[in-house]
């Protein structure tokens, strides 16, 4: 049952290792300890009232979701760190929807600096896997805070996530890790699309368009969810980079439970389990425009919503697979497999999204890697299903194959029967010789010995005809005891009329019975039915001259007929 899951093993954990190995590769976060309290601003505050922050109103660790949308200040503690000239820090954090923020640095020396950008202006800091990474300028005394001020703050999951502070040369190496990452995700999505269209383009499964469509949104959601496209398009506000990712990750969502739903098919589905499908990913494609078009309004109740078709469709995912599995698909235990690491991220995921787990950076960036696998593994499975339908198909051809054989051929010698060598014999325009065959005296043989020892020697004659004729001659059975040969003229020399009365007589028959045939034999053409039906007539008469003559010879038709017409 499990054939399709061993044969795909071996080239799976290749692939696997090789994604292991990089992530074994990723450089140890060496960051500042860092610790993240806020406090919501009030609004209506002025300029001087916003600087004096309250420390008894600051939350510290636990959720920042549950302050709510607004605005914030953020002030990181740590221990004073020297920002060095050679190396020096910066200030790394996720980027969530926000309309900008002002960044404070505060020295020991009572010296400050300051950044800041507008989700507008966000790309001058945006790296490369969605993190703002913000330059902290050198100095001789060492850095003691930072505060952070930050405008319209949605605050779904959180205000300042994934706050890290490190030396530059640090943060160059996760960048350089993270594109690596990126550019191999890039290169096999971009080669499994062409790959799977390609097949698509050739078989026609609807499996395989569908495949092909949730990659190409992968990749897209890939390039904005990365932050990616704000390196191309500079100018691309990062709230609108964020509505993109919205519906890039539920189209790729939707795509990849249609993949799924397609590709284990033919296990006939409760009727539910399709509505349940439907309903749920109708829910994730509203859910995402209209986040698209209408956030930050309703942007928690829509967020909400988002995560709970998510979890919806994970969920009906598993239905699918547990379909599969009880009606044995050979696929479905590797399906489970490549599968297991995208639906378990998007599971954590959706927890994350549902504030049910904390934020971190591998929730994050870990479905990359997760659909990185599962690409891998689908194509294998695509293949795996492609060599089922086809071999399903030659199959079928084959039994095609073998019903026209039947159709055309006698049961009991297995040569052609009289319907099937006239179809195939008349219309011919070169000239042929037909040799009639009849068994001498072949009623005796029934009466003494029975009707299977009959069938028997018409078995033997059938044999003894088909080791004699020429490869692009016709035998058949018109009937009875008497069989046919058509030859081309010019090659009747390769069997002779004698050769096959020679050959008759020298075959073993049953009960060592001496079997003996006459044959009636003419030349001509065959292109027409009448022209047909003229050339029997002419050998029919030839043997009958030949049993008349004393059976066990042949007779032409010519001969025949000049001494029928003398
Ligand atoms: P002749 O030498 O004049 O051809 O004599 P014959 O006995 O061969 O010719 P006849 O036409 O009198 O008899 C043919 C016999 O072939 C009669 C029939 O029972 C037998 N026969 C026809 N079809 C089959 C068959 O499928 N199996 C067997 N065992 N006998 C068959
Ligand atoms: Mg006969
Ligand atoms: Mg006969």
């Amino acid at each position: 049952m499990f054939g399709g899951l061993e044969r795909f093993a071996g080239r799976a954990f290749a692939a696997l290792s090789a994604l292991a190995a990089l992530c074994l590769a990723a450089p140890a976060l060496a960051s500042v300890p860092l610790q993240t309290c806020l406090t919501r601003l009030d609004p209506a505050a002025s300029e001087a009232e916003r600087l004096i922050v309250q420390s008894g109103a600051e939350v510290c660790g636990g959720s920042q979701a549950a302050l709510g949308a607004g605005d914030f200040s953020v002030r990181l503690k740590f221990r004073p760190v020297v920002s060095n000239p050679e190396d020096p820090l910066v200030l790394r954090h996720t980027s969530v929807w926000q309309d900008g923020e002002r960044i404070v640095f505060h020295y020991a020396d009572g010296t400050t600096a300051a950044a800041e950008f507008t989700s507008a202006t966000a790309s001058r800091y945006l790296a490369i896997g969605a993190i703002f990474e913000i330059p902290v300028p050198a100095r001789a005394a060492p850095l003691d805070r930072i505060q952070i001020e930050t405008q319209g703050s949605a605050n779904w999951r959180g205000v300042l996530l994934g706050a890290a502070l490190m030396k530059r040369s640090e943060a160059g190496g996760i960048r350089l890790w993270v594109t690596a990452i990126y550019a191999g995700f890039a290169g096999l999505g971009l080669a499994l699309l062409v790959y799977n269209l390609a097949l698509w383009k050739a078989l026609r499964y609807r499996f395989q368009a569908i495949y092909a469509a949730m990659l190409a949104a992968l990749m897209a959601y890939t390039f904005t969810s990365s932050g990616l496209v704000s390196q191309v398009l500079p100018w691309l506000d990062n709230n609108t980079r964020l509505r993109w990712s919205y519906v890039l990750l539920a189209s790729t969502a939707v795509a990849a439970i249609g993949f799924i739903h397609a590709y284990f098919q033919r296990n006939a589905y409760p009727q539910w389990l399709d509505r349940a499908v439907r309903g749920s990913a109708l829910l994730l494609v509203a859910a995402s425009l209209s986040f698209a078009l209408f956030a930050p309004f309703a942007g928690a109740i829509t967020d909400r919503l988002y995560f709970v078709a998510c979890s919806l469709l994970v969920g009906l995912t598993f239905v699918i697979l547990g379909v599969a599995w009880r009606s044995k698909d050979p696929n479905a235990p590797l399906f489970l497999l490549a599968w297991s690491a995208p639906i378990g991220v998007s599971l954590a995921r959706s927890a994350h999204g549902l504030a049910l787990v904390p934020y971190s950076f591998w929730l994050d960036n870990g479905n990359l890697l997760a659909l990185g696998v599962e690409s891998l593994l689908s194509s294998l499975l695509i293949v795996s299903r492609l060599r089922e339908l086809s071999r399903e198909r030659d199959k079928a051809r084959a039994g095609e194959i073998t019903a026209l054989r039947l159709a055309n051929s006698d049961h009991l010698t297995g040569l052609l029967n009289r319907r099937a060598f006239i179809d195939m014999a008349v219309g011919r325009p070169e000239p042929y010789r037909l040799i009639l065959i009849d068994i001498d005296r072949f009623k005796g043989i029934n009466d003494r010995l029975g009707h299977d020892t009959g069938d028997e020697v018409l078995r033997e004659l059938a044999r003894v005809i088909q080791a004699i004729r020429p490869a692009d001659s016709l035998a058949v059975r018109l009937g009875g005891e008497e069989f046919a040969l058509l030859i081309p003229l010019g090659e009747q020399d390769a069997c002779t009329p004698d050769a096959i009365l020679e050959a008759v007589r020298a075959h073993k028959m049953p009960f060592d019975l001496r079997v003996t045939v006459s044959l009636g034999f003419a030349d001509g053409r065959i292109n027409t039915d009448e022209c047909w039906r003229r050339l029997y007539r002419l050998a029919d008469s030839a043997l009958y001259r030949a049993k008349a003559d004393g059976r066990d010879r042949a007779c032409r038709a010519t001969d025949f007929a000049e001494i029928a017409a003398a």
